[in-house]
């Protein structure tokens, strides 16, 4: 059988057994949807992140990250790769001269330091980012003055779930 065809009824779905140490799946239908937006965690005034997928056996969180009316993500610095896809708005790196608009993809090496800018005439801006590793803030000569990682983002999780009536436990969606 060609390893791709158009789907016909003769094609039977897989309904042998998963791997016995498999992962759960997570699914979530319409992140857009704006049913709840207790899911939408925020960061600071007028940004949020929504969670997709916390991998604390790995090390890395896929999120989407939210601003309305304008902002800027202090410089920082990432240790290991991150991918980004913008959905909605646009955005730029002070330390660059392009910018990020609605199917913009952006690979960024481990090693850079930037400044992500959402100016202040976007209304909303939504990009889905793949991190890796941790953000660690540094100031303009490039030291360290902070950082965050999946475990400091599950966190953050756990106690605004908690604090919208959804519960700590919530949280356990998301973690793998
Ligand atoms: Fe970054």
């Amino acid at each position: 059988m060609d390893a791709f065809a158009k789907p016909t009824t003769e094609i039977k779905p897989y309904d042998g057994p998963p791997p016995p140490d498999m992962f759960a799946e997570i699914f979530t239908a319409d992140a857009f949807a704006e049913d709840d937006a207790r899911l939408w965690v925020p960061l600071a005034p007028d940004r949020w992140s929504r969670p997709l997928c916390l991998s604390v056996s790995q090390g890395y969180w896929v999120h989407l990250t939210r601003v309305r009316g304008g902002g800027m993500l202090s410089r920082h610095r990432h240790p290991a790769p991150v991918h980004g896809f913008v959905l909605k708005g646009t955005w730029r790196y002070l330390e660059r001269d392009w910018v990020a608009g609605p199917g913009s993809y952006l690979y960024e090496p481990p090693g850079d330091i930037h400044t992500l800018v959402v100016d202040a005439d976007c209304e909303e801006m939504i990009t889905l980012f793949h991190m890796t590793g941790a953000v660690i803030y540094c100031d303009e000569d490039g030291n360290t003055t902070g950082h965050t990682d999946v475990f400091d983002r599950v966190e953050a999780c756990r106690r605004h779930f908690e604090a919208v009536g959804l519960g700590a436990d919530y949280v356990e969606n998301f973690l793998r």
